[in-house]
């Protein structure tokens, strides 16, 4: 049953082959008995009253193709009921009062919640080790990282604790643990899905996205999931192309006549011989399918990585200036004054590399290095859009999409990445698109060293998702890979 897809689950529970608290129930067992760390709060009690609230809808003939299905949801996203805690000792013990819009969606088509899953602090990472609850165990080597920040969301998917998770991507947290745990995800235009509710990171690259066994049932849940929120100021307006979609609608159009860019950058110094292999395979799989690849330049691609750690710490640490004792979360004991009770709080609160990046971020805001460091990052930003634009945009462009590597590694050991310089250098072909605002997904195209999973990514132009998933779904198709699963799965 959890090899099953959400296309399948949701056949099964309208034929009422099996009942949404079955499904419930054989899912929850399979969490119970997990050892991998990836999900940090389950109520068996809540879950099975939604399942039992989804069984009585599709006896009345009012359910949706996901009322019933299981859904499992980034500990970003807030959640009425369960903990939300971000990773954060800060959040240890916070209970929202309302759902995220991306929650409650799913809740009003009638999707199960199966819980909370873990992630880095506040989605800093790049391999879940950055959380306060411990890291989680990539399912395919028990040795290796998930990748992150949506680890644990990544874990549950190919452990197949369950069938589609909720993750959230500001510079990669989607594409990357997908790649590294062997499964699809996408992460949409920037202003897609509402970021209502998401605990904020840096909230002009933050968006949420769904991640699953296939392109076909991430289409299922981005229908569900975006549409435009007048509780999110940077939520796209329907004027805006912000407008609820069937994103299943192009997956069945062959993909003859569909040129691919290949970034020359994507493929150079540091890109592990492995992964190229995989990628380039994955490219020759496309060739039979139709498609041309075209050689671009994506030329400051390597700026990313300064750009990107400059701006996404700024607007953390004006994000994060609420976690201050008095508002959420933690409050330290024993404080002198209120100036002694923030700093204590903050200091016992936020882990190592949250604390870095709200230094980096308020140094680069500093009055005196403004113009030097933020000012420049934003002008880099620009640079790099227009990178895409070029190829992808306009009458001359050269490509409908682009591909190439996620990631430049398969998933590392555990503990062999200490040093955060090295965490960000692998984020080299995510950030990118982050920067840009376009839309990005990975999908499953190989194993490589210690048989550990290779993504391939594939982005697309503003408001392109349906023609990612198109594409992807294509290839999942002519190929197995998707359908792989770790040992004893
Ligand atoms: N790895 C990147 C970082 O640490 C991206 C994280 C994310 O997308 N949330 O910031």
């Amino acid at each position: 049953m959890h090899n099953k897809t959400i296309k399948e689950l949701s056949q099964l529970l309208q034929k009422k082959e099996v009942s949404a608290v079955q499904l419930a129930t054989h899912f929850l067992d399979r969490i119970e008995k997990s050892d991998l760390n990836a999900f940090l709060h389950v109520d068996r009690a809540l879950t099975l009253a939604e399942a039992a609230d989804a069984d009585a809808r599709i006896a009345a003939g009012t359910a949706t193709p996901l009322t019933g299905v299981p859904i499992a949801h980034k500990d970003i996203f807030v959640t009425k009921g369960w903990r939300s805690t971000a990773g954060s000792k800060m959040l240890a013990n916070y209970v929202s009062p309302f759902d995220a819009t991306v929650v409650a969606k799913f809740k009003a088509a009638g999707m199960v919640s199966l819980g909370k899953l873990n992630c880095d602090e506040f989605a800093m990472g790049s391999a879940n080790e950055n959380s306060a609850f411990g890291p989680v165990k990539n399912p395919w080597d028990h040795k290796a990282v998930p990748g992150g920040s949506s680890g644990g969301s990544a874990a549950a998917v190919a452990a197949r604790l369950a069938p589609g998770v909720t993750g959230t991507d500001t510079g990669g947290s989607i594409r990357q643990p997908a790649s590294f745990c062997g499964i699809t995800g996408i992460k949409p235009t920037y202003g897609r899905v509402s970021r209502f509710g998401m605990i904020a990171f840096a909230s002009s690259l933050d968006q949420g996205g769904p991640m699953a066994q296939t392109a076909e049932d991430c289409a299922l849940l981005l229908s569900a999931m975006a549409g435009f929120d007048e509780r999110d100021s940077t939520s796209l307006t329907p004027e805006q192309g912000g407008v609820e979609e069937d994103f299943s609608r192009d997956l069945d159009k062959p993909l003859t006549g569909l040129r691919i860019g290949v970034p020359k950058e994507y493929f150079g110094e540091g890109l592990a011989a492995d992964v190229a292999g995989a990628v380039k395979a994955a490219l020759d799989q496309y060739v039979k399918l139709g498609a041309t690849l075209v050689d671009i330049s994506l030329p400051n691609t390597k700026l990313s990585i300064p750009a990107y750690y400059m701006i996404a710490p700024a607007e953390a640490s004006s994000n994060l200036s609420r976690f201050d004792g008095v508002r959420y979360g933690h409050r330290a004991e024993g404080y002198k004054d209120l100036q002694d009770m923030y700093k204590k709080t903050r200091a016992e609160g936020f882990g190592p590399e949250v604390q870095r990046r709200i230094m980096v971020g308020t140094y680069v805001l500093c009055h005196g290095y403004y113009d030097a460091y933020y000012l420049k990052a934003q002008r880099i930003r620009r640079l790099i859009q227009q990178d895409f634009e070029t190829v992808l945009n306009g009458p001359n462009a050269v490509c409908d999409v682009i591909m190439g590597p996620v990631a430049p590694t398969v998933a590392w050991d555990l503990g062999s990445k200490s040093d955060p310089v090295a965490n960000y250098l692998a984020d080299i072909y995510t950030l990118s698109t982050s920067l840009a605002g376009l839309p990005g997904m990975s999908i499953p195209c190989g194993f490589g060293a210690n048989n550990r999973p290779v993504g391939l990514q594939i982005i697309g132009n503003y408001f392109a998702e349906a023609k990612l998933l198109n594409v992807a779904h294509q290839y999942q198709l002519a190929t197995e890979w998707h359908k792989q699963v770790p040992s004893g799965v």
